[in-house]
């Protein structure tokens, strides 16, 4: 009895221990070694930019490097996975779009769960996507890039970043809307899928703004339309989907920074007020803007901002996912 009860004193002695190991005066030295920032898509890619504007505003405001790593493939979700399964110590975050509220419709054995599995820092900005076609594609707007479709949809490809990528769902919500069932090619990011479209091995990619728009400008792609509900300042001529006859046709990429649950609320509080000083910094504000992404407002920057938008968007999506019956696996 008496060792029963010493061995409970000594296992309540730990794990009292391993509570306050990061306790105020920890979280006051956060952080003192690098953090690592992971992007689940290749490097290059709207994710990837997004992150690295970030990073190295954020490496000013914590006082330590920001690192990041690109942990890609099968539509973010190995990045996902790897960040559910980190030391949740703030020194591991994730950047992910809206493949982390689809990605529970789209997979039937997701290994995370975005609503338990997480902490949320907060959420970032919003990117429209274009719909482009390869330089040679002899369609010059949408309908007669729809009309091509049509009478070659046995040898068109469609590039995308795989099941849970945005690509994807703008591809599956193009394709749904024209009527049409293209032969899709999935990568580990957009960013290899553009190199593809530039190269003219594969022939239409919706992207975001964010890498599409230098792409644009040079004219190495044909830009057939933009996926917001109006017209954007960085495209002002580009006319929408939906204003070329595809009804309510949007789609609009949102990003959120999380960390692994459990990370101390402490540390989470220094990355968003780290997340927020970032994004009012001109700089970024600048970069960002010239790359189309709209930064959202200071109290969607925030913990309850992301978790209350993410909770709605998987509500929206997976009904709709799995009533289309989209599966990933
Ligand atoms: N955001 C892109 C997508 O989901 C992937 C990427 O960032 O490379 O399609």
């Amino acid at each position: 009895m008496i060792r029963t009860l010493g061995r409970r004193a000594v296992i309540a002695g730990l794990l009292a221990g391993a509570l306050s190991a990061f306790g105020p005066a920890q979280a006051q030295q956060y952080p003192s070694r690098p953090v690592t920032m992971v992007v689940p898509f290749a490097a290059g890619g709207p994710t990837d930019v997004l992150a690295r504007t970030l990073a190295v505003a954020m490496t000013k405001h914590l006082g330590q490097t920001v690192v990041v790593e690109n942990t890609v493939g099968a539509g973010g979700t190995i990045g996902a996975n790897r960040v559910a399964k980190a030391t949740p110590d703030g020194y591991t975050v994730f950047i992910h779009h809206n493949g982390m509220a689809t990605s529970v419709g789209l997979y039937r054995k997701l290994s995370f769960n975005p609503l338990e599995d997480f902490e949320y820092v907060g959420q970032i900005a919003d990117v429209p996507m274009t719909l482009l076609g390869k330089k040679t594609l002899p369609a010059g707007n949408l309908t007669e890039l729809i009309a091509h479709l049509r009478a070659n949809r046995d040898k068109i490809t469609m590039a995308n970043a795989g099941l849970g990528a945005v690509s994807h769902l703008c591809g599956m919500l193009f394709q749904k809307a024209i009527g049409l069932d293209l032969v899709t090619v999935p990568y580990k990011g957009t960013a290899p899928a553009m190199t593809d479209l530039l190269g003219g091995q594969v022939d239409v990619l919706c992207d975001q703004t964010t890498q599409t728009l230098q792409h644009i400008a040079a004219g190495n792609v044909k830009l057939y339309g933009v996926t917001a509900s109006k017209r954007i300042a960085a495209l002002p001529n580009a006319p929408t989907l939906a204003e070329s006859g595809l009804k309510d046709f949007q789609v609009v990429v949102w990003h959120g920074m999380y960390l692994p649950k459990a990370t101390p609320k402490p540390v989470a509080d220094r990355l968003t007020a780290a997340l927020q000083a970032s994004l009012k910094e001109p700089d970024v504000r600048k970069k960002l803007a010239d790359l189309g992404a709209e930064i959202v407002p200071v109290d969607k920057q925030t913990p309850e901002g992301l978790r209350v938008w993410l909770k709605a968007e998987i509500d929206k999506w997976t009904p709709i996912i799995r009533a289309a019956g989209v599966y990933a696996d």
